[in-house]
């Protein structure tokens, strides 16, 4: 039966296809009536046979990596899957009492823990352990709860996950992934901004997507346009959303197409630059060029997460100025690793804090860890010999810090005199503006570097003190509050008086209820997933910058965020005719 369920969708794009669930720890396990005991049976059948093949592809796998001692537990695991005494009882259960196999196999699993609880004898505790392990993967290959590896997914499916770690979302460049499904997450979490840079249709917030489902799950539909998830879809469902699909894919071409014959400016010929967002190198081509000014930003730190050694200096500068060289002749901003905080890593893992959003993240990470800071300093400042290169550092709270780290950025440029390796000596310097301390100080850390670019995700969290990742307040993180409205035109009125460059690469940029607000204050540089420049720029295209600076004044007097966005809403419709095409 179809079930539909409701979030909100964060990387457009619609696809369906059978599903894979991602171990969201705990295992669920529906209990429901079948129909027929016969197919059940065989259903039962196949999941064993899965499991075999899991198990002996595991066994050979630990046999040349670990050795046979560790092997052997598994090949006890296989004889165990070839014991029909297990299988006897479950399918006389199934025959006779008209219950799904995983969820007699459930009480068994039960049944045996308490047995091993009580048991005296080593060898009885040891078989009963294994047992229970057994059928863990049995009821997971039937509820299709394996916790995969994200790396060697071979077929096409639709990811359901409760949430995906940064460390995993780094792997979701597999483009076996046809589309993700997160119960939580949110806007500007990792996986959602990786998800978009890889153009993978995306929802995340659905609420109750594990609470609820009673049926095993066959396949799915996402619909990343308007939020929505079919489980178990019907055939007319996937007509509707095929038809949907190739309207927008139509729409998409449109959109790329048009911004060839437009200039990235306002109606009134005000220049207006937008760049791309990208985590890896790989997502440089020939597309972005055409409809980019330039990388923005560049999250450095995703060539970490799924290390578990540390890049060393040629690792990094290889990946680097292979970006470098890519989109030359325009440039490309690389900020800093930005570990910490939610991006953990092995390396970031050695603190145990309360607070990580609050604690040891990005530079502050960098400033206690000054040789691996170093290194990624020196292979940016080698790859900066392409001549386009910008450095950025995340997270700047007070003129101090930044004084310090560009200390550390003197020591490597003097390292690499010492070694006679060029770089560009006159290689620009900006920073992250998305912590409160630094907009209210914005003025004087503004006359110590190149340029600003605002990071609305953190800033919203912080000074809203709202976890960005946190979907049971996610109703609070509000990118119209009239705070961060105003902070944003400060920020910018900052950049303007010292004649620096600002931009804003949070995820406010690729919003268009506030592209013409933005404008209005007076940014003149965006920066976004690609995926979302072809309807910003065209967007642009038809804002007035005189119109603009007056409704941006008439916005930033509203006392209330409800009252802002409805403004913003309804000033959008203006451009409806623009934007969807
Ligand atoms: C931001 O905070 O807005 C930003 C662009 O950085 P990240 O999302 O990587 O923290
Ligand atoms: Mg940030």
């Amino acid at each position: 039966m179809e079930k539909k369920f409701q979030g909100i969708p964060v990387s457009p794009g619609i696809a369906w296809g059978r599903v894979l669930i991602y171990d969201t720890g705990k295992l669920e396990v529906p209990k429901y009536r079948i129909k027929s005991p016969k197919e059940e049976i065989e259903r039962l059948k196949e999941a064993v046979h899965a499991t075999k093949e899991e198990l002996s592809s595991l066994y050979k796998k630990t046999l040349e990596n670990i050795g046979k001692t560790h092997a052997s537990i598994l090949e006890v695991h296989l004889m165990l899957l070839d014991d029909q005494t297990i299988f006897e009882e479950v399918n006389t259960r199934i025959s006779s009492e008209h219950i799904n196999s995983e969820a007699i196999l459930f009480e068994l699993s039960k049944k045996y823990a308490e047995e091993l609880k009580n048991a005296d004898n080593p060898i009885n505790q040891e078989r009963t352990a294994d047992l229970i392990d057994v059928i863990d993967r049995i009821i997971r290959n039937l509820t299709q709860q394996k916790r995969p590896d994200l790396d060697s997914i071979k077929n096409p499916i639709i990811l359901l996950s409760q949430d995906l770690p940064p460390s995993e979302a780094s792997k979701l460049k597999n483009d076996k992934i046809l589309a993700l499904a997160l119960e939580k997450g949110s806007a500007t979490s990792h996986a959602a901004i990786l998800a978009k840079s890889l153009k993978i249709p995306t929802v995340v917030g659905i609420v109750n997507l594990f609470d609820s489902y009673l049926h095993p799950i066959k396949g799915a539909a996402v619909d990343a346009i308007e939020g929505n998830i079919y489980v178990n879809p019907t055939s007319e469902t996937i007509s509707k959303l095929r038809y949907k699909k190739n309207k927008l894919k139509k729409t998409f071409s449109f959109y790329e197409k048009r911004l060839l014959s437009l200039p990235s400016s306002t109606v009134d010929k005000v220049n207006i630059s937008v760049f791309a967002n990208i985590e890896f190198p790989n997502e440089v081509d020939d597309n972005i060029k055409h409809l980019a000014a330039g990388i923005g930003l560049y999250r450095t730190e995703y060539l970490f997460l799924d290390k578990v050694d540390l890049p060393s200096e040629d690792e990094q500068y290889e990946e680097y100025i292979k970006v470098a060289k890519k989109i030359h002749p325009l440039p490309v901003t690389l900020r800093t690793i930005d570990i910490g905080g939610d991006k953990l890593s092995s390396y970031s893992k050695i603190f145990n804090e309360q607070n990580p959003q609050l604690g040891c993240r990005a530079v502050r990470f960098c400033l206690s860890n000054i040789n691996f800071f170093k290194t990624q300093l020196r292979a940016i400042l080698r790859a900066s010999i392409v001549g386009n290169v910008k450095i950025m550092f995340p997270m700047i709270s007070s003129v101090d810090e930044l004084r310090q780290v560009k200390k550390i950025l003197e020591e490597a440029k003097s390292e690499l005199d010492h070694r006679n390796i060029p770089y560009n000596k006159n290689i620009q310097v900006g920073i992250m503006i998305e912590v409160p301390s630094a907009v209210i100080i914005a003025d004087d850390l503004a006359k110590e570097c190149d340029f600003f670019s605002i990071g609305t995700n953190d800033l919203i969290q912080y000074s809203l003190a709202v976890d960005r990742n946190n979907y049971h307040i996610a109703h609070l993180y509000e990118p119209a509050h009239p705070a961060i409205l105003r902070m944003l035109k400060n920020i910018i009125e900052s950049a303007e008086k010292a004649n620096i460059q600002c931009s804003v690469c949070g995820e406010m940029a690729s919003d268009p209820l506030f592209t013409e607000f933005f404008i209005g204050i007076g940014l003149r540089n965006f920066s976004m997933s690609a995926v979302s420049i072809p309807q910003i720029r065209t967007l642009i295209t038809a804002i007035n910058y005189m119109e603009a600076k007056e409704f941006a004044e008439k916005v930033l007097r509203l006392p209330t965020a409800t009252e802002a966005k409805e403004t913003l809403k309804e000033r959008l419709k203006k451009y409806k005719s623009v934007i969807s095409a």
